[in-house]
């Protein structure tokens, strides 16, 4: 294309002195294309003289199924304020290996899938994607009001299969995540409650967690109002676990004398656990079975339903027919929001 003077929108400030496209890459060059308005890239205040030429390889959107890469020779200015900046360039950030329109891009499409995978559309490096996904976490975030959670969620996951595990606390109400931590221990999650502060921590009302947790404690300890609830999940599963499992052996011991008797009680440990609206017919009648033979195992087998119940049932004061639940509308209440 040589050296006639070519300025298109794209690239404000610079003209387009060379053009080279292969299968896979399109290059452009460019020169400023215009000495006049020369602005300082720290202030934006006007530049006092030139200081130097620099040129610089700078990634742009993609054109045409092809990677475009700009060779731009931009300039370092002096500054009576800043000392010797780089020029402002309205379409590249300080610093930035790539165009604003391309880092918009890939943010845009950060929101939608996983970084590695916008880094395999865009071919870029997956730290340049992560970093820009980090800045646009960070823009999303600062936007949103100071959290005033009055209810709270805690839990904990595995960072890795096996051992590492993090803790995050939720606000119930409008699940927003408010912290996450490393660890699962009482000292792991107190920085929340310090940086909540003595008022946050008495605002809160209620925190619901798993039944198996350190937190308890150390909720009691921060937030003098705050009533814990347990995941009604977790009581389910501790309850058949610790009492159903315990009496169904204990009734199996006892029918020692009789083997097919003591066979059928021994197989129906996965009857007995599991949820009675998910059997099948057939199922259903051994459960029958087993329950009208074993009197205690009816007995906590239909306490673990009423148990069940307890998370449904309507809160005390709240009046017959108000719709609201004790437990579950605290376990719920940020699903309608
Ligand atoms: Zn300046």
């Amino acid at each position: 294309m040589g050296e006639d003077k070519c300025c298109l929108p794209f690239w404000q400030g610079f003209r387009l002195v060379d053009l080279q496209v292969d299968e896979q890459v399109v290059r452009v060059q460019l020169h400023p294309s215009d000495l006049a308005g020369l602005r300082c890239g720290g202030c934006g205040g006007a530049a006092q003289g030139l200081h130097e030429r620099v040129v610089r390889s700078i990634r742009d959107l993609p054109m045409l199924g092809r990677t475009v890469w700009l060779q731009v020779q931009l300039r370092r200015v002096c500054c009576g304020q800043c000392g010797t900046r780089m020029q402002q360039v309205p379409w590249l950030d300080r610093h930035a290996r790539l165009t604003r329109r391309l880092a918009e891009a890939v943010a845009l499409w950060c929101a939608k899938l996983p970084v590695k995978h916008v880094a395999e559309m865009f071919g870029l490096h997956w730290t340049t994607v992560r970093e820009i996904d980090r800045r646009r976490l960070q823009a999303v975030v600062g936007a949103l009001p100071p959290a005033q959670p009055r209810r709270l969620i805690m839990d904990e996951f595995a960072l890795y299969k096996g051992h590492r595990y993090a803790s995050v606390v939720l606000d119930a109400d409008t699940r927003r995540v408010l912290w996450i931590g490393e660890g699962r221990s009482r000292a792991a999650v107190r920085p929340f409650f310090v940086s909540l502060g003595a008022e946050g921590c008495s605002r809160i009302q209620a925190v619901a967690m798993d039944m198996n947790s350190a937190f308890d404690l150390e909720v009691r300890q921060h937030c003098p109002k705050a009533r814990v609830v347990y995941d009604l999940f977790h009581v389910v599963a501790k309850y058949g676990r610790e009492v159903i499992s315990r009496v169904r052996v204990d009734a199996a011991n006892q029918l020692r004398h009789d083997k097919p008797a003591r066979r059928v009680v021994k197989q129906s440990h996965w009857l007995l656990l599991r949820n009675p609206a998910g059997l099948g017919a057939q199922e259903r009648v051994r459960l029958d079975e087993v329950l009208k033979a074993n009197q205690p195992l009816l007995v906590v087998y239909l306490m673990a339903e009423q148990l069940k119940g307890l998370w449904t049932r309507p809160a005390r004061g709240s009046g017959v027919g108000s719709g609201k639940t004790g437990l579950a509308r605290l376990l719920t209440a940020g699903s309608r929001h």
